[in-house]
């Protein structure tokens, strides 16, 4: 189901639409998460077919490498630093960073990964995927979220 998602950074020049297929939301306890959230985990919304819109502000971008050798591209508000997507370069699919949609009550991960490197006061909820590192594929990750969402009336609406 094609969805609308919109959000903004802290500080609030930055607006932004995305239109795509939501395909799963996790939560990332790797260091890099923490150490990028300034917390104890990152938060990703998957979504595929992703067309971004950016409805206001600036957007300033840095490349990571993955330990699996890939590029990630990192985009974050020019002003506040706020990041906002991530995406492996040549792929489609774009990661949100979820914290930042208007409307994000809706959103519970369906997965926990890299819980090797999880603070131990975290604890994780019942029948939630669970994987020490990168789960090996993401298609129980995207047959989850589709579980979750297959109620007519539990579907994911933010727009
Ligand atoms: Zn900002
Ligand atoms: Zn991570």
């Amino acid at each position: 189901m094609l969805e609308s998602l919109e959000g903004q950074c802290q500080c609030g020049k930055v607006h932004y639409r995305v239109q795509g297929v939501c395909a799963t939301v996790f939560v990332c306890h790797c260091l890099e998460c923490q150490r990028q959230s300034a917390s104890a985990f990152g938060m990703a919304l998957w979504v595929n077919d992703a067309k971004v819109l950016l409805l206001s502000g600036e957007l300033n971008q840095w490349l990571r490498a993955t330990p699996s050798g890939q590029q990630m591209l990192c985009r974050f508000c020019h002003t506040c630093g706020t990041r906002l997507f991530h995406q492996i370069k040549g792929q489609n699919q774009l990661s949100i960073k979820p914290g930042t949609l208007n409307d994000s009550r809706q959103l519970k991960p369906v997965a926990h990964i890299w819980t090797s490197s999880k603070q131990d006061w975290v604890k994780i909820p019942e029948n939630t995927l669970q994987y020490p590192e990168n789960p090996p594929t993401f298609d129980a990750l995207f047959m989850a979220w589709e579980a979750q969402h297959s109620a007519p009336d539990r579907s994911l609406i933010l727009a």
